[in-house]
C-alpha cells in the first residue's frame, strides 16, 4: 500500500510503500525515515534515531533504573523529531539521577561537586556536562542540534560506562 507522508525534516510530500516496512530515505533531504504503526494504528513516519539505549550494554542498563532509562529513550526519540534542546536535557536529566544515586547527594551540583572529588580524572569532562546541562534547563538563548543532542548523549554514555562500577541497583 502506497501511502503519502510529509517528509518530518524537509516536508517534501512523498509516496511510500507502507508493506515495505523498514527504513527508507526522503528523496529530497536523504533523512533516514523509520515507517511504523502508532498506538492506534495509522501509518506513521519518523526520522530515525541515530542513537539510543542501544548504544549502552546491556549490563549497564540493567543498573539503571525506569527513570533513567526513560529518559535516555525519550532523548532518543526528542532527537528523532528534531526536538534537539529536549533530547540533550533528557539525557543529563539520566545522568543527574545517576549522579545523585550514587553520591547520596539531593542536588545535581552538589552530586557533580562529589563525583569530581572523587573521580579527579572526570572533573573537566563531567564539569562540562554540568553546564550543559544548566544551558539547557534554563529558558536563556540556547542552541542546539542533532550534533550537539548526539554529543550530549555520548559524554553521558561514556561517564556512565566509567562510573558503571559504582552504579548499584
Ligand atoms: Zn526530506
Amino acid at each position: 500500500m502506497e501511502i503519502n507522508h510529509n517528509c518530518p525534516d524537509c516536508g517534501e510530500n512523498l509516496s511510500l510503500d507502507m508493506d515495505s516496512a523498514g527504513i527508507t530515505s526522503c528523496s529530497n533531504c536523504g533523512a533516514q525515515l523509520e515507517l511504523g504503526d502508532d498506538a492506534a494504528a495509522n501509518k506513521t513516519v519518523r526520522r530515525v534515531k541515530s542513537f539510543g539505549p542501544r548504544d549502552y550494554t546491556d549490563e549497564l542498563l540493567e543498573k539503571l533504573n525506569d527513570l533513567e532509562r526513560n529518559s535516555l529513550e525519550e532523548s532518543a526519540i526528542a532527537s528523532g523529531q528534531g526536538a534537539y534542546i529536549a533530547s540533550e536535557f533528557m539525557s543529563l536529566r539520566a545522568l543527574e539521577s545517576v549522579s545523585r544515586r550514587i553520591t547520596n547527594e539531593g542536588t545535581w551540583d552538589n552530586a557533580i561537586d562529589r563525583i569530581e572529588e572523587q573521580h579527579g580524572e572526570l572533573s573537566g569532562y563531567i564539569g562540562m556536562l554540568r553546564d550543559r546541562r544548566n544551558e539547557v534547563a534554563h529558558p536563556d538563548a540556547v542552541e542546539s542540534s542533532e550534533h550537539l543532542a548526539e554529543r550530549t548523549f555520548e559524554q553521558v554514555k561514556h561517564t556512565l560506562d566509567y562510573l558503571e562500577d559504582h552504579i548499584t541497583d
